[in-house]
This record gives C-alpha cells, structure tokens and sequence, in this order.
C-alpha cells in the first residue's frame, strides 16, 4: 500500500524534556490515522514538526505526494492546529480567501467554495463579520474550513473536536468522511475515543513522547483500550 508520509525517528527537546522521543509511522494514503496519547504526550509537538514549524533534534520527515517523495509541500497539506492561527480584525471571508491565496487557489473559485463551507456549516450570514465577533465555536468552523479550502492531499487535524458541541463535532465528522471518500488522507489527533472509533482506520498511541502502540483500529481494537485505561486517558 502506498504511503503519504513517512516519519523515521522523530525526536524534539524542550531543554531537558524529551516531547517526542523517536517516533516513527507511516500514513497510508487514503485512511483515516489517529494520534492518540494523554496531556503533554507529545502529539502536538510530532504534528508541528511534520508541518514544518518545529524543527526536530533528529529524524526524517518524507512526504510521497502525487506518487513521488518529496519534502513539505504546504499547498498539498492542509492544518488545523491546536492554537488557533486566523486574524481576528480580519473579517471571515478574508481570513479564508488569504490562506487559499497562500495555498495557490485560484481566488473566483475560492471564494465560491468558501461561500459553501460557510453555509454548510451554519455561518452563512457572518462571512462579512469580522472573526473576532465570532463564538469560538464558529471561529474554530472557520479554521477548520480554512484547512481544506485549497483540497490537500493530506490534512492534519490537530484537536479537531475541542470545544465543539455534538451537531458541530457530527458535522466535522461527516466532512472528515466525505474528504476520505474524495481520496484525501488524514492524521489526527482527539481524546473523544468514540469519535476515533467512528473515523479512525488505525490509530498511533503516544506517552512520554514514545509509541505505545500503533496498527489498524480493528486488528488492536482491544488491547488499545486497555492501555488507555491504563494512562488515564478518555
Ligand atoms: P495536549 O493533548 O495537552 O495538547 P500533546 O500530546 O499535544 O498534549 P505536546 O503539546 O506536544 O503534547 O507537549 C509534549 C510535552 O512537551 C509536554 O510536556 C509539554 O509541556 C512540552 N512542551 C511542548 N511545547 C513546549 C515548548 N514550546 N516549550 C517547552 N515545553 C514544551
């Protein structure tokens, strides 16, 4: 089976902290993979590291975009990250219609796109509204929007579901599925364990930095669960 990204070896100290400690997984092109792991397990730091935004102590990060491996390509990945990262003086549309032009969207196309997202996702009357005038429930749909405006080959979705209510976390989900269906891959990291269930083809377990465990969902089904009764985690 074809892989999307590769990651050898991963590891980033904060001083004498080891946040990542050697990790290494391979996405498969098309699934759905969740990076699980309890607070301070070091999900954030891998998925700023695969990004670009942290550079590791040491390990290889190899993406295989279009069939042949490359380096980061920012406009064939798409990021929700943990901080929110829109201007809040700006007003919604502008925010998205910026990171498509970033990303290489064409802007007509774009803004049509746009348009849609915002009302498929109920805030179809605030594309004009400045984002800080938004809840932060609406302010995370609009990043959340952001990350797949400009169709990537692979998102990353990091605590996608925080903060959300049950018919937005439905609504993130059911796109979550429409964008594996379209062909595109996933890697995400969420503590909702019956979200992951529903999403999630194989999961990659982290503490301290360091695997726990990783395989497809169905094959590790169990034993998973038990080492997350066993970090206190869900
Ligand atoms: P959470 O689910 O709480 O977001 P996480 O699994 O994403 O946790 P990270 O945010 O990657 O975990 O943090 C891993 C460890 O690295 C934690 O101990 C955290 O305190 C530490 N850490 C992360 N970023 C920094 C930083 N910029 N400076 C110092 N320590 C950091």
């Amino acid at each position: 089976m074809e892989t999307i990204l590769n990651v050898k070896g991963l590891t980033k100290s904060f001083g004498p902290k080891k946040a990542v400690d050697g990790i290494s997984l391979s996405v498969i092109r098309g699934e759905v993979m969740g990076l699980l792991g309890p607070n301070g397990a070091g999900k954030t730091t891998a998925i700023r590291m695969i990004m670009g935004i942290l550079t590791p102590d040491a390990g290889e990060i190899c993406f295989n975009f279009g069939g042949r491996p490359q380096q980061l390509d920012k406009g064939k990945i798409g990021y929700l990250p943990e901080e929110r990262g829109l201007y809040d003086d700006a007003r919604v549309i502008e925010n998205l219609l910026y990171l498509a032009d970033l990303k290489g969207r064409p802007a007509r196309e774009a803004r049509r796109e746009a348009l849609q997202w915002l009302e498929r996702l109920d805030l179809g009357d605030y594309a004009d509204q400045k984002l800080e005038k938004l809840s932060k429930g609406m302010q995370q749909k609009v990043q959340f929007i952001a990350s797949i405006l400009h169709r990537p080959e692979l998102v990353l979705f990091d605590e996608p579901f925080s903060g959300l209510d049950p018919v937005n976390q439905d609504f993130f989900k059911e796109i979550i599925r429409e964008l594996q269906d379209g062909g595109t891959t996933v890697l995400l990291s969420a503590h909702q364990m019956n979200l992951v269930e529903e999403l999630c083809d194989s999961i990659f377990l982290i503490n301290h930095g360091r695997e726990v465990l990783s395989g497809k969902l169905q094959a590790i089904k169990e034993s998973y669960k038990e080492h997350l009764v066993e970090l206190r985690y869900n």
